[in-house]
């Protein structure tokens, strides 16, 4: 039963009153007139102010770890918030922060244990970004100014994210007012513009960027990637063998590698980090979501001590990081994503995981791989894209104005299921903790979703 002192009607007023939703067409939502308002959550649901709960499909946009509500999680933040809620970074440390940092460093890869905290995914990379382009001027290397970054990445909303990972639907508005990056295509984009292999596409994609490397890598700071998976832009998935291969061209033409696993990092494609699967080891690895259990906003770059070293200097060289958000590293944020870890050490989740990805992905081929307007099921640990098709047997887009994929997740909610799409693509992300009666529930519901809304042939 609900708690709240006031009713839904109230609340969707002061909802369609006050609030601007991001990434959110309002008339959309006004038009719809039944926003979800979510009240409480526990495991993997999430229950709404009438006490209606729905399985939390996207792990609350793919940061969500152990489930909500853990007592674990929550009592590190009570406790935390007994001692210290906000002390500053800057120039001064706190405890909270000193205790995560003492275990962080043990779950990433040897060497990247120096750690820049900020406060969201997207200042976090900003940061990574700053540190590269800013090593390479202490230097005196002045000429090392541009990125590379992968076609439909996404690494952000702040304008320098968004400048390595422009769309140009999304961000058509912003070409002028940000620093675009030098652009490679990721293997996929071979694979349907020409129909090749996964092998070939990996191979022709290798080239391409070998190719812009020895034209222009002395003007080239670093290269920024989602490893293995570009998450927003619709869950597309590269193999390791790609990643791998990225990793060795930079070190040939010395670009720095700057791996975003704000997405992918802490268990979502199957091991902690997404760069494990190919054995490299980034110079910045970026933090985000995952990092707190999906608790609380803080994020993290992790650096080599080569970096770090580059900022030392006399106060007036002016070599430190000018750089930093008020809220980095919050002490309430820092205290459950220590906890965060230790749940991962405790619940042995990693080791668990794969027999129920492997659950899980058979449950994809069995329930929406055969589906009439199902294109295709790109998965990678429990990150999963499903593309939908107009042309059973061909691919082919459905119109923004249909909004397909809209109306399939707004199906899954009148089943209990809360999903969200991105363009034509519907997206799963379970929390690493979803078992099988659940995913199997997460599964089903969707198919049934697509086949209701979409028809079956
Ligand atoms: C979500 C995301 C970001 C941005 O993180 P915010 O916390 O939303 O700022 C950056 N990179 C990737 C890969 C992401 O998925």
């Amino acid at each position: 039963m609900s708690s709240s002192p006031r009713s839904y009607q109230s609340y969707k007023e002061l909802d369609f009153r006050h609030v601007w939703h991001p990434f959110t067409q309002h008339q959309t939502l006004f038009e719809g007139d039944n926003p979800l308002i979510v009240e409480s959550a526990r495991g993997v649901e999430l229950i709404d102010l009438e006490g209606r709960s729905y399985l939390d499909g996207v792990s609350s946009i793919w940061c969500n770890v152990h489930g909500h509500s853990v007592p674990k999680l929550v009592q590190a933040i009570q406790q935390q918030a007994e001692k210290l809620c906000h002390s500053t970074l800057l120039g001064i440390s706190h405890t909270a922060v000193l205790d995560l940092a003492s275990l962080l460093p043990k779950f990433l890869p040897a060497g990247l244990d120096r750690l820049f905290f900020a406060d969201s995914g997207s200042n976090a990379v900003e940061a990574a970004l700053r540190i590269a382009i800013e090593w390479w001027y202490r230097l005196g290397d002045t000429r090392r100014t541009k990125f590379v970054s992968l076609n439909g990445s996404y690494h952000g909303d702040t304008l320098g994210a968004v400048g390595v990972g422009y769309v140009k639907d999304f961000h058509g508005h912003l070409e002028h007012v940000t620093v675009q990056s030098l652009r490679v295509n990721p293997p996929h984009v071979f694979r349907f513009s020409q129909g090749l292999s996964e092998q070939a596409a990996v191979e022709h994609a290798l080239a391409a960027l070998g190719k812009l490397f020895e034209k222009q890598s002395q003007s080239v700071a670093a290269l920024i990637l989602e490893p293995l998976v570009q998450g927003a832009s619709g869950v597309w998935v590269h193999p390791a063998s790609y990643l791998a291969g990225v990793a060795a061209l930079c070190r040939e033409f010395d670009v720095l590698l700057i791996a975003d696993e704000v997405a992918t990092g802490f268990g979502k494609t199957g091991s902690m980090f997404a760069i494990e699967s190919a054995g490299v080891v980034p110079d910045l690895l970026v933090m985000g979501k995952g990092l707190s259990g999906g608790y609380l906003p803080i994020s993290c770059v992790a650096s080599s001590d080569r970096l770090f070293r580059g900022f030392l200097g006399k106060t007036e060289e002016y070599k430190a990081f000018y750089y930093g958000q008020t809220f980095a590293g919050n002490p309430l944020a820092a205290a459950v994503s220590k906890a965060n870890l230790e749940l991962f050490t405790e619940s042995d989740l990693l080791a668990r995981l794969p027999s129920r990805v492997e659950f899980f992905h058979r449950l994809l081929d069995e329930h929406l791989e055969p589906l009439a307007h199902v294109d295709e099921v790109r998965r990678c640990g429990v990150m999963v894209g499903i593309e939908l098709t107009v042309r059973p047997g061909h691919r082919e887009a459905y119109t923004p104005q249909s909004q397909a994929a809209w109306r399939v997740c707004n199906r899954a909610r009148e089943l209990g299921v809360f999903i969200r799409p991105i363009g034509n693509v519907v997206v799963l992300m379970p929390a690493l903790v979803m078992g099988e009666d659940d995913l199997a529930r997460l599964v089903e519901v969707t198919a049934r979703a697509i086949e209701e809304s979409l028809g079956s042939v």
